[in-house]
């Protein structure tokens, strides 16, 4: 492992991103040089472009850029599989090329400047810097609200993540040669990296407006996200359901007992409706607890399948021969 001068993979997911990505790929590169000129990082480092299966040109732009100029690689899905698996294929095909892999958005909004910081980190020791937004000025209300809940909330039912923290870290290849050794299907990478360990530090940034083009990421990916990331990590739901059975079974045991008391009293009046409000209430909770043990049941089915992460159709013609799926 080179902690002086190391080969560093830029990885980029783009999906439909034609609109954006001329602009920001010329940065990637000034950035490369600038880096590679201040002898921080090797001149053999590159930028890896991950097309996600995108309908509009940006598998031509991604060909053109890397006949133009050899720092530029790119690989291709097969069809759309989302921006973890897009990241997980990058990060896996550069990981037995490289020293270290800093992997980030291709829309501009993440400073590009913060990776100065994360090699230097890296340069002291660190093997994982997380790339951390300081404030969302930027964002909408609505964005910065659900963004913020969606920390909460992972946290809360026991997922931990880094605060602020999207995708934009820089990972050592000896991190990635570990995390290939997790083989699980349903990705949530920021939560898988902290699993792996190593020495880790954060770099603080602004995040900005996107450059150009639109947001592949609206409330509902968001909020499956979140639910990946609750059900991939922690089995708190699990617990917590098992908590409220146990709670709703200590309630109608009282109402029993209240129940019997007034019948021995004579009190009895046919209650038709509380008995319906019960039954619609106690299956209700049912439907739910079945609703959760069963998400975690589709995890395990999708799991036992085994089916590859990722898959390579083509790649551009400096990028050599893939690996496919890290098996
Ligand atoms: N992306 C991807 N596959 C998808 C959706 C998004 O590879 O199915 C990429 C996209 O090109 C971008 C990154 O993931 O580089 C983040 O997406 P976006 O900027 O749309 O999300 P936001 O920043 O609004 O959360
Ligand atoms: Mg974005």
């Amino acid at each position: 492992m080179n902690r002086t001068q190391p080969i560093l993979y830029i990885v980029i997911p783009c999906y439909n991103e034609q609109e954006v990505l001329p602009i920001t790929a010329p940065l990637f590169l000034q950035k490369i040089n600038d880096l590679s000129a201040a002898g921080k990082i090797s001149p053999d480092s590159r930028i890896l472009f991950v097309n996600d299966g995108s309908k509009d040109k940006t598998w031509e732009i991604i060909h053109s850029l890397a006949a133009a100029d050899e720092h530029y690689l790119g690989i291709s899905q097969s069809r759309n599989r989302g921006h973890q698996n897009a990241v997980l294929a990058g990060l896996m095909e550069a990981k037995s090329r490289c020293d270290i892999t800093i992997s980030i958005d291709c829309d501009g909004q993440d400073d590009i400047n913060a990776m100065d910081g994360m090699v230097d980190a890296y340069r002291e020791g660190c093997d994982v810097v997380y790339g951390v937004r300081s404030k969302r000025d930027t964002d909408t209300f609505f964005k910065r609200f659900t963004a913020e809940s969606f920390y909460k909330l992972l946290n809360a039912m026991g997922a931990e993540v880094v605060y602020n923290h999207a995708d934009y870290r820089l990972l050592s290849s000896r991190v990635l040669e570990e995390f290939a050794k997790f083989k699980e299907v349903n990705l949530f990478l920021r939560g898988m990296v902290p699993l792996v360990g190593f020495k880790s530090t954060c770099v603080t940034y602004e995040r900005h407006e996107r450059i150009a083009g639109e947001s592949h990421y609206p409330l509902s990916k968001m909020l499956s996200l979140a639910f990946d990331g609750i059900t991939s990590l922690s089995i708190k739901p699990i617990r917590f359901i098992t908590g409220f059975g146990v709670f709703v079974a200590l309630v109608s045991f009282i109402g029993v007992i209240w129940a019997i008391v007034e019948a021995l009293l004579g009190a009895t009046v046919s209650g038709w409706a509380s008995m319906t409000s019960i039954i619609c209430f106690v299956s209700g909770v049912q439907l739910i607890c079945l609703g959760v043990i069963g998400e975690y049941i589709g995890k395990i089915y999708m799991e036992t399948k085994h089916r590859p992460r990722y898959i390579i159709s083509e790649t551009t013609p400096n990028f050599g021969d893939v690996k496919e799926d890290a098996q």
